[in-house]
């Protein structure tokens, strides 16, 4: 790929690329897969920091899988560049890394993005495309539809295999988190809405929650508790709208098999209220799912950091909150808040 099309097309890979150059050896670097799309060949990266043992808990920061969200992407650049930045001097980070591993895949879907695409090169929506299909009824087309790779929220054709995006990215959390007791996915998108939202499956059913909903509304006491005065949203994806395909669901179900805890979460920055301030910015392609006045920029990017923070703290002091059955009689509560209905 040329550079003069990285630079144009898609700087997030260029910041991205810098990144890798510019650490020490405290980062690990892999290529999950190459995209080809025009000839060219985009790579998916996976970045590594922290413990390497198999029984470390872990948290990923994905972004990127929607190719007009570039906020996302931007956003755990962003994060990263701090956390690599503080490596050389922060005791107290370089303590946490012992116990824990952090992984980051900032950009699933470098041709969607280059393309200003929400889907992949193919058409293909990456949260649509997992083999899992909702039983209750899914919002129309937004749910997932096999009509047409010209059509957004397009799911692929029946019956063949995951998009290389998908697959890359469901082969590392297998490989990588599913073996770790504790596990956890801040997947970040935007486009949804006025408020900050964070999400958790299923995105197939409104009436069933997943068997760690107790471990969910635990989590979200821990960050109610800590920071009191935040702004997100907490619930199920399906509280919102159903859809066929979810990645996070199919991810979920996997994980099940594994006597282990794996908790996917997803951020989805609230919009609207960009597009509210600034209506001319729907005029730009992105423009509906992106801040784009640099200030506003600006003030997304260091909004999720504390949050990020947070997550990575629980992640590590797992042991802390989550063993030992405390989470029983959350079961209860979090059915009550948000499927008692
Ligand atoms: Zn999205």
């Amino acid at each position: 790929m040329s550079l003069k099309f990285v630079d144009n097309y898609l700087p997030e890979l260029k910041q991205l690329e810098h990144l890798i150059e510019l650490s020490n050896t405290q980062l690990r670097q892999q290529t999950l897969a190459h995209v080809n799309y025009n000839e060219h060949l985009f790579p998916i990266y996976a970045l590594s920091l922290g413990s390497e043992k198999q029984n470390a808990p872990v948290i990923t920061f994905v972004g990127g899988v929607h190719g007009l969200e570039r906020i996302g992407t931007q956003v755990l650049l962003a994060f990263l560049e701090s956390v690599i930045g503080r490596l050389a001097w922060d005791k107290s980070l370089n303590f946490l890394l012992e116990n824990v591993r952090l992984n980051f895949v900032p950009l699933v879907n470098p041709v969607g993005m280059a393309c200003h695409k929400r889907s992949n090169g193919n058409g293909v929506d990456l949260m649509r495309n997992a083999p899992v299909n909702s039983d209750e009824k899914t919002a129309f087309l937004v749910g997932g539809q096999r009509i047409s790779p010209r059509i957004p929220w397009y799911r692929g054709k029946s019956g063949e295999p995951m998009q290389t995006e998908a697959q890359a990215l469901s082969s590392f959390i297998r490989d990588d988190s599913f073996h770790a007791p504790f596990s956890l996915v801040l997947d970040c998108h935007s486009g949804f809405g006025l408020h900050d939202r964070i999400w958790f499956p299923y995105a197939k059913s409104k009436f069933q929650p997943i068997q760690h909903i107790g471990e969910v509304f635990h989590l979200r006491d821990l960050l109610f508790q800590a920071y009191p005065y935040h702004t997100y949203k907490f619930e199920p994806q399906a509280k919102h709208y159903l859809c066929h395909g979810d990645l996070w669901d199919y991810l979920y179900e996997e994980s099940l098999q594994h006597n282990t805890v794996f908790l996917p979460l997803t951020l989805e920055m609230g919009s609207w209220r960009w597009v509210k301030k600034n209506p001319l910015q729907l005029l730009k392609s992105v423009g509906l799912f992106h801040p784009v006045k640099p200030h506003r920029v600006k003030r997304v990017l260091r909004s999720h950091l504390v949050l990020m923070e947070f997550l990575i703290r629980a992640v590590a002091s797992y042991p802390n909150w989550l063993e030992d059955g405390k989470s029983l009689n959350m079961d209860q509560k979090a059915t009550q808040l948000w499927y008692d209905n």
